[in-house]
């Protein structure tokens, strides 16, 4: 079988992400104004998979939110500054709906292969809501580079396999590496070879004094289900590289702990959806779709799992987690 995933393929599985998406805003489970404009044409998902992206969603939303709101008072009155890094941001939306939530953060840079953020920077750049979005001054765009560098949001081509060109990233960005940070790397490491998820993970220990990094990727690579999971994502270009790495929740955690970051958790997405989510809501889209796929559901969700790694010394990432 082929080890080396094609970056074509890498890429599609973007194109995945945000067609699930759109199917979610469309049946109701989440709420983003901003999907539809970066999908060509909805694809309806069976309500198995709209669930499972839901609780992706909802679990990445309730953690940056913790983000949003933590906090030590700097004596200025004024909110601390904050920073979040997408790393395979693909053409995620979060940016444009925290600025519509009045929620924007000081710095928010998404980093992809250059081929995906030619993409989005094209699609951003031909839409005046989104452009008005980028800030009072003038933003930088050029789709030739696949680069947006504004004020308080930038979207920049990166390799994570060539560390150089996430330096890159960070510089142009103008992020800090003392302000509280928050990493986000949705459904990305994994498809990385453990050497090289492994220098990120290192690299952005090592760059920011005072970060949270949060990875969503699968587990349990060796029962019938992962074996499918594998099978199915290899025939498509794209082996699970990382998988057999960090096979389970404690080898997610050590791979933090290891690599420089003072505390880690990872939990499965059944564990997650059924602990961590507000019932509420979860009780809301229960309801939106006739399910009866409970046993795919609970299996699913066990090979799935986020897991984030810690390193503060100031106290602000202090309630920061699960529960
Ligand atoms: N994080 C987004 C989300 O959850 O909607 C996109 C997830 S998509 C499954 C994986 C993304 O990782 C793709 O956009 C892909 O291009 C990006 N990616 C994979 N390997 C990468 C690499 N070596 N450097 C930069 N981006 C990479």
């Amino acid at each position: 079988a082929p080890r080396a995933s094609s970056t074509v393929a890498v890429q599609a599985t973007n194109d995945d992400a945000t067609a699930s998406k759109l199917s979610c805003v469309t049946k109701g489970y989440i709420h983003d104004d901003f999907v539809h404009m970066f999908v060509r044409r909805s694809i309806k998902r069976a309500p198995l998979i709209n669930r499972g992206y839901y609780a992706r969603w909802a679990t990445m939303r309730m953690l940056l939110k913790q983000f949003l709101d933590s906090g030590i008072p700097n004596g200025s009155g004024l909110p601390q500054k904050k920073q979040i890094l997408s790393l395979g941001a693909g053409f995620d939306t979060t940016f444009f709906q925290l600025v519509v939530e009045e929620q924007s953060v000081h710095k928010f840079v998404e980093v992809d292969f250059a081929e995906v953020t030619k993409k989005k920077t094209m699609l951003i750049a031909t839409k005046e809501v989104l452009v008005s979005k980028l800030g009072p001054t003038k933003p930088e765009i050029d789709p030739g580079k696949g680069e947006i560098v504004s004020e308080h949001y930038s979207l920049l081509p990166c390799d994570l396999r060539d560390l150089k060109t996430l330096d890159d990233a960070f510089t142009k960005a103008q992020l800090d590496a003392k302000l509280p940070t928050l990493i986000l790397a949705e459904c990305v490491l994994i498809y990385l070879e453990p050497t090289v998820s492994r220098q990120v993970v290192k690299w952005c220990a090592e760059k920011f004094e005072t970060a949270a990094f949060v990875t969503y990727e699968q587990i349990h690579p060796d029962d019938a289900f992962g074996q499918q999971m594998l099978r199915n994502l290899e025939s498509r270009g794209c082996p699970l590289l990382g998988l057999h790495d960090t096979p389970t929740l404690e080898s997610k955690e050590r791979r933090f702990t290891d690599l420089g970051w003072q505390r880690a958790l990872a939990m499965d997405m059944d564990a997650i959806y059924h602990q961590q989510l507000d019932p509420i809501d979860r009780g809301r889209i229960e309801r939106l779709e006739i399910f009866d796929e409970f046993e795919e559901w609970n299996i699913m969700q066990a090979h799935y799992c986020v897991a984030y790694g810690v390193k503060d010394d100031t106290g602000v990432f202090e309630n920061f987690g699960f529960s």
